[in-house]
Parts: C-alpha cells; structure tokens; sequence
C-alpha cells in the first residue's frame, strides 16, 4: 500500500506557524512578481478568494474580511518542507519527495488491518512535530492515493484529514465521487474529450478497456492509468537512493543586494543547504560552481553580463559544509562588482561521488587550509 501525504495550504500554513493569532483566520499568500494568489486557507476559499486570481481583483474581498495577506517567502517554506519530509522519514523507509508540499509513503509492512489507524497517527504526529495541517490518502497504487487524498481534503471534518481506499467496494465509491477531470494525470483537456465518450467520473474512465486506452488515452500512459485506477500498482515509487549527479541551489533574492557581505551570506546559506542534500546521498563533491545574477540596466554606462558564474575544482571531494563554503567564497569576492544590482544567486555540486569512494590526495591534508587560518 501507498500513502500521499499532501500538506494543506502550504504556503499560508507557514505563514500562520509564527502567527498564533491567525488560527481559524483568512490567510492569502501572493506570488513575488505578479501579486497572484498563489495559496490560500479554507477561511479565505469560504470568501471565494479564487486560486492565481490577481490580488487586485479581489482587494475588495480581502479587505472587507480582513483577510491576512503575505507576500511569499520560499526560504521558509522549503525549511519547513524539509522538516516535514524529515518526519515523513521517520514513518517509512521509502519517501518519495513529490513536491514541496507532497510526498509517497511506501507502507509495505504495515499491518493491513491498521491502515487507517495508522495514517490518523501519521498525520497527527506530523501535525505535532512541525504545525502544518496535513491530509492523508492510502490505497494499493499511487493514482488512487491521489484520489483518496482529494477526498479526505475535501472533506477534512468529516474524514478527520484521512481516506483509506483498500476494499473494492471503498475503491468504487471513491471513483464515482470524483470528476474525470481531477484523476492525476487527467489535464483540462483530454478529460473534455473523455466527456465526449460519456466518460464523466474516475469510476467510468476505470472500467474502460486497456484496448481502448491504447487507443484514445495516449497508448502505454493511459493503460498505465487505467491499471492503477483498478488497484494494479504500475507506477513505482522513485527510488530516493538515486544518487543525483548534480545538486544545485539557488533562490531569487526578497530584495535586490548589493553587497559582497549579503551575497557571501546567501552563497553560504546555499551551500549549507546543497551539503545537506549531499551527506542525505552519502557523497561528496569536487566541483563548486557559483553563480550571480544582476540586473544592470540602471548603471549602463558600464557593460556587465547579466548572469555570472565561476568555478573551483577542489582537492578532494568533500561533503563538509566549512571547507565548501571555504572553497566558494573566493568565488563570489571575484564574481563581485561593487554597485551593481543582485537578483539572484546560486550554487551548484558537481563531479559527485560517493563517500566511500573519496580519494584524498596524498599531498593534501582535509583541513590543512582550514588549520592555517586559525
Ligand atoms: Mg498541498
């Protein structure tokens, strides 16, 4: 069996942690460039704030409710996601990071009559150890997770935040309660000619033939789908030991930034975050590459590439925060223009391998650089 674990209204979520008074209240957060709604509580869904609707089309609406509204802040969100994950981890052997709010649980093992018990624990602890709302679909294939999470989200009181589609029976009436249209990996399109075969419900698309899935639902993709509707397990949980050759962070900045001390601290936030991932593989890396990206228009008088990027190859490959963050600082000194306009800045890891496989040079002591500063 499998379970997603989808995080409630992610972004407004975060923002409410660190502002008890909000509980219960209407809270929007906006996109950085555009000023769309990009996450919204129930409260403000109850107002009929719309999702990616423009802020100024609702100002009214929000500021009649008093409804709460931040503008986004993804440093934050991606730390409370990673310690959600990290509870996640706690419960399974086998997370599968589906996105900043999302991830599959593989429950092998797990007693199959403890199912439910299991996930309203799973939730509760998750909500106890990081604050975030969380809603909970369990069932033998990912596609009918998915359906089941829809479910328990869209009924959080009546379903306590939880849906177990185990049974043929709870299969068929969690099938027949949901549009076409919100099957994972059904877009707006392909569900209006789904429409079109008079096939309205996740129910109707499931008992469709493979043959004609073959033909009319994009070949071996819309089997596949059929199949996992059925409770046949075809889409496999990615596996999180894949060892990712690269491993690159970057962020845009709240604000621009111009100077060396602020873009060396964000260099180095970066690459605290990118060791992390590193250590999580068990690797290490020979190649630091930084990037930094201005926008120069204001001083044109002077011509400066908008995007800049310099690399190191370092003696060894290592996965120790300091000694990165010791090799890259050079970096962001010679990558520095006093005065210009910072947007954006960034690291990548590369020339990965895996820690037992380190070579240290023979010549090189770790820390000798580190030893001759202090
Ligand atoms: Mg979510």
């Amino acid at each position: 069996m499998k379970a997603i674990v989808d995080c409630n209204s992610f972004y407004a979520a975060c923002e409410r942690l660190f502002k008890p008074s909000l509980h219960g209240k209407p809270v929007v957060v906006l996109s950085n460039n555009d000023g769309c709604i990009v996450s919204r509580t129930d409260e403000a869904k109850a107002l009929g704030i719309q999702m990616a609707g423009p802020y100024y089309q609702n100002k009214e609406e929000i500021e009649k409710n008093k409804v709460a509204v931040f503008s986004s802040n993804y440093h934050l969100y991606g730390d409370i996601s990673w310690r959600v994950m990290e509870t996640l981890r706690s419960f399974s052997p086998h997370v599968e990071v589906y996105s900043v709010d999302e991830s599959f649980l593989d429950l092998t093992g797990i007693d199959e009559t403890m199912l439910y018990e299991y996930a309203v624990f799973l939730k509760h602890t998750t909500e106890l150890w990081t604050g975030i709302p969380v809603s909970i679909g369990v069932a033998p294939t990912k596609v009918l997770s998915k359906v089941a999470n829809r479910l328990a989200k869209k009924d959080k009181l009546g379903t306590k935040g939880v849906i177990v589609l185990q049974t043929p029976r709870q299969q068929m009436e969690g099938l027949q309660k949901t549009p076409v249209e919100d099957v994972w990996g059904v877009g707006g399109a392909s569900s209006k000619k789904l429409r079109l075969f008079n096939i309205n419900t996740a129910w109707d698309l499931r008992n469709m033939s493979e043959d004609w899935a073959r033909k009319n639902l994009g070949g071996v993709v819309g089997v596949r789908l059929i199949k996992e509707l059925r409770g046949e397990p075809c889409i496999e949980m990615k596996d999180p030991l894949e060892i990712k050759k690269m491993i690159a962070t970057t962020r845009m900045f709240g604000k621009p930034v111009y100077e060396l001390r602020e873009l060396r601290e964000a260099v180095a936030t970066y690459i605290t975050r990118a060791a992390e991932k590193l250590r999580r593989q068990n690797c290490a890396a020979k190649t630091i590459s930084v990037f930094l990206v201005t926008n120069n228009y204001s001083n044109s008088y002077e011509y400066k590439p908008a995007g800049f990027s310099l690399y190191t190859t370092l003696p060894f490959a290592t996965s120790l925060t300091n000694l990165l963050i010791e090799h890259a600082m050079p970096l962001v000194e010679q990558l520095y223009r006093k005065g210009s306009k910072y947007l954006k800045a960034g690291v990548i890891l590369s020339s990965i391998v895996p820690d037992d496989k380190v070579q240290f040079n023979l010549f090189e002591k770790p820390s000798s650089e580190h030893e001759k500063k202090n």
